[in-house]
């Protein structure tokens, strides 16, 4: 093994100045020398903590191993082995908090950017024409409902659909993909790439039948008789409001609906697309979360000559992930935390003008571990706006989709299952937003990964999964190697004559050599050849 390569290959991007005039995708993507050196960084450690921190368990040592040899097809099938939208998760999954924190390499210096290599392959796969599906396997004559087509349902689909089963997503929206072709903004997540996701599925023999709304076309329970078991993939669609006064004042969107008017119906195109979208000089963006960051980074794009952000936290304790915050404040877009909106005013016209802020500071601690905001001793203030944009969280309305069937829900409305997707009712199963509430689309991923395997034990009772293979994992301790013992060093200490005339301490300190000694009898059980066969920890 050479030398450990600790810095990571940048990602190219369009400049702030540029991007926020455009709806281009920002990050442009790896060469293939460049994503063949990155990849060449990863150690293939005998036991990779990445593959631990990855929510779907993708062999990510051997994907990279295939693309630092620029085998990319090889590259590609082996993620597919484990995720259907490759493309996706390589753009919007927080890699920093999942596989990347697990790496080696981020010990002491960059991890292996596996997000950027995932993107890499899924992308070069396409470049080549139309993604390769594996053969269909023979049907084994059963049928599986799956409610809505984000990524919860689309991995349900196609995992079941690999095995053989019949499927069919029924989809209330005219295009599949739920938030990724709803609500994640074109220049981070382009259409076209969802699309082709879409199309892989599809291309495993998935049905897929949109502006089809189970609840009002069809209740869950009239499916039955045509299915052997539902999938509920409904995500959390409805917005909540603030309920402050001002709210019903033309020029206030949901974050919900003004994503959804740019993004799956286009009306950052109008007129060219019917939907139009009230363009605004002045916006204010209410919550901390991802969705504000993306609604007041399309407000921008849209035309707006300042967006600024109202949080009733600090700005640590914003929910949304560090980069977005980051691309948010690199795009001019003014963070402005520990204020409350309490009111959206109108001038005597009843045209909207602005929000009226109440300056809040921190209080004691709440059920979120986090410290509660509460109102502060100065005066409230106006923050001048034409428009307002309320991006403080989603809810799910279940009952429309049970007509009579009894399935048991938290206090919070989302759907109660067991780890593995099952809910109360034994032949419907569940997975992703609708059922933890707003989370990640690799969270889904991984629900409706787990929803087919106890879909296809409740209906065949056993578990034909063949991507849970175990990747084998070794360490550098092999017992049967029987190592060389080598004892532990002893501790040195005052010569006994000595000491009993003192109430000095006793043991002494090991010399420096003899501490690395020590320390190097330790068999780095936790990460394999690592640590003999490289340099990370010499
Ligand atoms: P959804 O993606 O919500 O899909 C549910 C689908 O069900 C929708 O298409 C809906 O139309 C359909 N449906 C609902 N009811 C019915 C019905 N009755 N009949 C038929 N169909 C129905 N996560 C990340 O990991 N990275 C990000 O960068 C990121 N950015 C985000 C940005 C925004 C603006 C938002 C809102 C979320 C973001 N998330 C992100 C979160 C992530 O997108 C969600 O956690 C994920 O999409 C949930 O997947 P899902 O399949 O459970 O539901
Ligand atoms: Fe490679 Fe090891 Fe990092 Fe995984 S943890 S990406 S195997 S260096």
């Amino acid at each position: 093994m050479g030398k450990v390569d600790y810095v990571r290959r940048p990602m190219p991007k369009q400049e702030p100045l540029e991007r926020v005039r455009n709806f281009d995708e920002v990050a442009l993507g790896y060469t293939a020398e460049a994503a063949q050196e990155e990849a060449s960084r990863c150690l293939a450690c005998k036991k990779p903590g990445c593959v631990d921190g990855c929510p779907v368990g993708i062999d990510i040592p051997g994907f990279v191993g295939l693309v630092a040899d620029g085998d990319f097809a090889a590259g590609i099938r082996t993620l597919k082995e484990k995720n259907a939208l490759p493309a996706v998760c390589g753009r919007v999954c927080p890699q920093e908090g999942q596989c990347e924190k697990e790496c080696l390499l981020g010990k002491k210096g960059d991890a292996v950017a596996i997000g950027r290599l995932e993107r890499y392959v899924a992308d070069w796969e396409a470049e080549q024409g139309t993604p390769q599906a594996p053969p269909s396997p023979a049907t084994n004559g059963k049928r599986v409902a799956v409610v809505g087509s984000g990524p919860a349902g689309l991995t349900v689909a196609a995992d079941l659909a690999l095995l053989g089963y019949t499927v069919t997503i029924f989809e209330a929206l005219h295009e599949a993909g739920g938030v990724l072709t709803y609500g994640i903004p074109e220049f981070r997540l382009p259409k076209s790439i969802v699309r082709r996701e879409v199309q892989y599925v599809e291309s495993l023999g998935v049905d897929l039948r949109l502006d089809y709304i189970v609840g009002k076309t069809r209740t869950v329970d009239r499916l039955v008789g045509e299915f052997d078991a539902v999938f509920v993939g409904a995500g959390a669609g409805l917005p909540w409001f603030l309920g402050i006064p001002g709210e019903n004042l033309n020029g206030v969107y949901s974050a919900n609906e003004y994503l959804t008017r740019c993004n799956l119906m286009r009306g950052y195109r109008f007129p060219a697309w019917d939907t139009p979208l009230k363009r605004a000089s002045r916006v204010a963006v209410f919550g901390g979360g991802n969705v504000a960051m993306d609604s007041a980074r399309t407000a921008l794009r849209l035309g707006a000559d300042q967006v600024t952000i109202l949080y009733r936290r600090t700005r640590a304790q914003m929910p949304a992930w560090a980069e977005e915050i980051d691309a948010a404040e690199e795009e001019r877009i003014v963070l402005q935390p520990l204020v409350a909106p309490v009111e959206i005013v109108h001038d005597a016209a009843g045209k909207l003008v602005g929000v009226k802020c109440r300056p809040m500071t921190l209080g004691d601690y709440d059920s979120s571990g986090r410290r509660r905001p509460v109102a502060g001793r100065n005066a409230d203030f106006v923050v001048e706006c034409d428009q307002v944009i309320a991006a403080i969280g989603q809810w799910l309305d279940s009952a429309p989709l049970f007509d009579g069937i009894d399935v048991e829900t938290t206090k919070k409305g989302w759907l109660k299952t067991d780890k593995d997707g099952r809910t109360s009712a034994d032949w419907i199963f569940a997975g992703g937003d609708a059922v933890t509430g707003p989370a990640s689309v690799v969270g889904a991923i991984g629900a409706g990964e787990k929803a087919a395997v106890s879909i296809d034990a409740r209906l065949t009772g056993s578990n034909h999964a063949f991507w849970r293979r175990d990747v084998a994992v070794d360490t550098a301790f092999d017992p049967d190697a029987d190592p060389e013992e080598t004892p532990r060093a002893g501790v040195p200490v005052v010569a006994a004559n000595v000491r009993v005339g003192s109430f000095d301490e006793v043991e002494l300190s090991w010399a420096a050599e003899v501490a690395v000694a020590e320390a190097r009898r330790c068999l780095r059980c936790d990460y394999g050849k690592t640590c003999a066969e490289t340099e990370v920890n010499r």
